[in-house]
């Protein structure tokens, strides 16, 4: 590895030893740009991996709220700020017990390359808080929203930071943050995405990121001779991602025979019921086991990470991160799988996705594959901007070509620094290259 990156990489592991996934996705990045200092010396008189892996500000913040016991509960609510280089801040509010410091910096982090494949003008930012809405009932979800915007709403704005969902923060949520917001600020502008399509939302965002990673992956097979016709697929998760990934994978001809949650996991030989997976997930709130109500004959396993057993030809993670650790990686190239596309943020440990490459195995990183969530939260502002609404074709078309840009781009990146097929590289170094240019423009700030 380049010095000046291997100096950086051990300065931040130090500083940050108790952060391990702010550390497992910056080393990810840093050993993938560690060919741009060798040929880019020049690089390292800006600073920029000093400046590029510390957050620009990171807001933290005590969220109260009363129960319908009348109890008060206080979780804690997060903003990190991670990079305005390239545009607003933006990303994704994440409600899940796990959430702390280190998941909000890795998903910041990497939203920052995220972002920029997009070729859209949009920063790096991530936040949430340890809630979980789980369990609660609509009203103490709203209360619980509404005192998370009574904090963070002085630090956002359409030009500023545009948060979105993401795990746990789905149309219930960001309906709450968006309403409370416009109280407080009596502004009704895009300060979030992900917005409902009566006040301001666009068409596809729902979709965007399941349908955005199959065109992805779709790109990438097809420029090795494969399709999703007639292949067998596996995605783990059963939320946002998961079933439009199933959606689309499936109206390319392929088929998902088994999906999950954090209980374990449905297998169905003839094919999951995406319908039946909507009304548990999107309607009941329920759990993925209740799909045996629906379909007795299929299975389901209390161990949801014994998914990646099911032999598939396309492995679509859309759970959660370091869901498919290396065992996991053995047994799906072992089962003959030949592509994986990354629907959740760095679903694979750094041990999983070296045996893919090591494999042959085709291999979309999440920060390109799962870009369309973001890239479709950029076509919603400039929207609102217009004060325009595009029909589903239109949003849907320009979805698709961003994706297959995307690829495009990290696939020639990937060959330019003779990484040939190696996308976690190509999609690194493609990115890097547009936020470094951002940065050395816009001088030490
Ligand atoms: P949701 O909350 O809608 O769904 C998450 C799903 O994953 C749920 O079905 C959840 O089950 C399941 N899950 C959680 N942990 C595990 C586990 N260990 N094993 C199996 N299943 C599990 O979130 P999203 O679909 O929005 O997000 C999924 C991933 O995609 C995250 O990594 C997110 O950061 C990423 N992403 C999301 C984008 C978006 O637009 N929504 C954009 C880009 C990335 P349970 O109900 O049991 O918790």
């Amino acid at each position: 590895m380049n010095s000046y990156v291997a100096n950086v990489l051990e300065q931040l592991k130090k500083k940050n030893s108790d952060q391990p996934e702010f550390i497992q996705a910056a080393t990810e990045v840093l050993e993938s740009i560690s060919l741009v200092f060798d040929k880019h010396p020049e690089y390292e008189k800006y600073g920029l991996l000093e400046l590029l892996t510390e957050p620009e500000r990171v807001i933290m913040f005590r969220v109260p709220w009363v129960d319908d016991n009348g109890k008060v509960r206080v979780n804690r609510g997060y903003r990190v700020q991670f990079n305005s280089a390239i545009g607003p801040y933006k990303g994704g509010l994440r409600f899940h017990p796990s959430v702390n410091l280190s998941i909000l910096k890795f998903l910041g982090f990497e939203q920052i390359f995220k972002n920029s494949l997009t070729t859209l003008p949009i920063g790096g930012a991530k936040g949430g808080s340890d809630f979980d809405p789980k369990g609660k009932s609509d009203n103490e979800v709203m209360r619980f929203c509404q005192s998370f915007m009574a904090e963070l709403y002085r630090h956002i704005g359409a030009d500023t930071d545009v948060p979105a969902g993401d795990i746990g923060v789905g149309a219930r949520e960001i309906g709450y943050l968006f309403g409370y917001y416009k109280k407080l600020v009596n502004e009704h502008t895009a300060v979030l995405t992900g917005r409902g399509i009566p006040y301001g939302g666009s068409l596809v965002r729902t979709q965007a990121t399941g349908y955005g990673l199959v065109y992805l992956v779709d790109e990438m097979i097809k420029s090795r001779g494969y399709s999703f016709e007639g292949k067998t697929v596996v995605v783990s998760g059963s939320g946002n991602v998961a079933i439009y990934a199933h959606e689309k994978a499936t109206q390319l001809g392929a088929k998902v025979v088994a999906m999950s949650d954090s209980d374990g996991y449905i297998y169905d030989k003839n094919g999951v019921d995406l319908d039946a997976v909507k009304e548990i997930k999107e309607e009941k709130r329920g759990r993925i086991r209740d799909y045996l109500n629906y379909h007795p004959e299929a299975t389901f396993v209390a161990n949801c990470r014994d998914i990646w057993t099911i032999p598939c030809d396309i492995a679509l993670p859309c759970a959660t991160q370091n869901e498919l650790d290396e065992k996991s990686a053995e047994i799906l190239i072992k089962n003959g799988c030949f592509a994986v596309g990354e629907g959740a943020n760095m679903p694979a440990t750094l041990e999983a996705t070296k045996k893919f490459l090591e494999a042959g195995v085709l291999f979309a990183p999440g920060k390109a594959a799962n870009a369309g969530g973001a890239a479709t939260s950029a076509l919603e502002m400039a929207q609102s901007s217009q004060r325009l609404f595009w029909p589903f074709e239109e949003v849907d078309r320009k979805l698709k070509d961003i994706m297959v840009g995307i690829f495009r781009n990290i696939d020639e990146a990937s060959k330019s620094y003779g990484m040939k097929d190696n996308f976690v590289v190509g999609a690194n170094i493609a990115a890097f290259d547009k936020i470094a240019k951002a940065m050395i423009a816009q001088g030490v700030v």
